[in-house]
């Protein structure tokens, strides 16, 4: 499949790469995706760098490059995967939050209808200038501001400390973003963390608002009560939550494919999961049809 990406991939030389062309994982990359079930986001770069077949003018997409791809955007193609191997169409079951209420409902909603917002300006690297308030030694110098945004690699390299200690993670995430302040670049560990809160949440806000963007909460409505209510929906767990699920039939139907068209598990493993359905089904279909032979 085609796409276009919500931010794009910078390369050295300064070019913006959008376009992407993805094709569908095979039984490999579902196992792959099963057989680990740590550090999710070096899985992701992996799974990615395996199934984009180009990005913009660079093909083969190297695990190098998604690590350089904007959180976002590996959200986004997360969700292109997951339509082509299982559809668009998301079904679940809650209760609603709300307490005179508390009834399970279920939920269904299209992957298509996910809001996706595009980068509010495509750059590799953004500057802005801190507020007065938030330089608390008044040096109007060091006023200036330059970052890049977080990226696959920043998500595989503070994953674990993310877990450990959020408030280390977000300066360290900091350090890793900010590529100058003032005159100084780059501006050194030190500085960065040295500045005032309030300039830190200027920096956040900033990135934030430049930044494309997967909306991760369904608004959806409690068909008892009627009322509306937020539902969390976190893409990669989402994602790999569905993979996992379809772990143990991903063995019985490479046993049920080789014991019937005597395929090797090679040659089963290397097909898209819909190919291997389509299989399935025709299989399926012949099997009852001499079921009902013998009857
Ligand atoms: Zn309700």
């Amino acid at each position: 499949m085609h796409g276009v990406l919500p931010g794009g991939y910078w390369d050295d030389e300064g070019r913006l790469h959008r376009q992407f062309e993805l094709t569908a994982m095979t039984g490999r990359e579902e196992e792959l995706l099963v057989r680990r079930d740590t550090d999710s986001a070096s899985l992701v770069t992996e799974v990615l760098s395996r199934c984009l077949r180009r990005l913009g003018s660079i093909a083969p997409v190297t695990p190098e490059v998604v690590r350089g791809l904007l959180v976002a955007d590996r959200q986004f193609l997360l969700l292109q995967l997951r339509r082509v191997a299982f559809g668009d169409l998301v079904r679940g079951s809650l209760l609603c939050p709300w307490p005179d209420c508390g009834r399970r409902v279920s939920l269904e909603f299209s992957l298509a209808d996910v809001p996706v917002e595009e980068a509010a300006d495509h750059a590799p690297v953004h500057s802005m200038t801190l507020s007065a308030e938030a330089r608390d030694d008044g040096e109007a110098a060091c006023a200036e501001v330059h970052f890049r945004l977080p990226d696959g690699s920043d998500q595989e390299d503070l994953s674990g400390l993310l877990a450990d200690n959020e408030a280390e993670a977000l300066t360290l995430l900091l350090s890793r973003c900010i590529l100058r302040i003032g005159p100084y670049e780059p501006p050194g560990d030190q500085r960065v963390a040295a500045l005032s809160p309030r300039a830190r949440a200027e920096i956040e806000e900033r990135m934030e608002r430049l930044a494309p963007r997967v909306e991760q909460t369904m608004e959806t409505e409690c068909a008892e009560c009627t009322r509306t209510f937020l539902v969390p929906f976190d893409v990669q767990r989402f994602f790999f939550g569905d993979l996992r699920a379809g772990a143990a039939l991903l063995y019985r139907e490479v046993h049920h494919l080789a014991f019937h068209y005597h395929w090797s598990e090679r040659e089963i493993m290397d097909m898209a999961r819909d190919k291997r359905r389509t299989y399935i089904d025709v299989l399926d279909d012949v099997l009852l049809e001499v079921q009902n032979c013998g009857t």
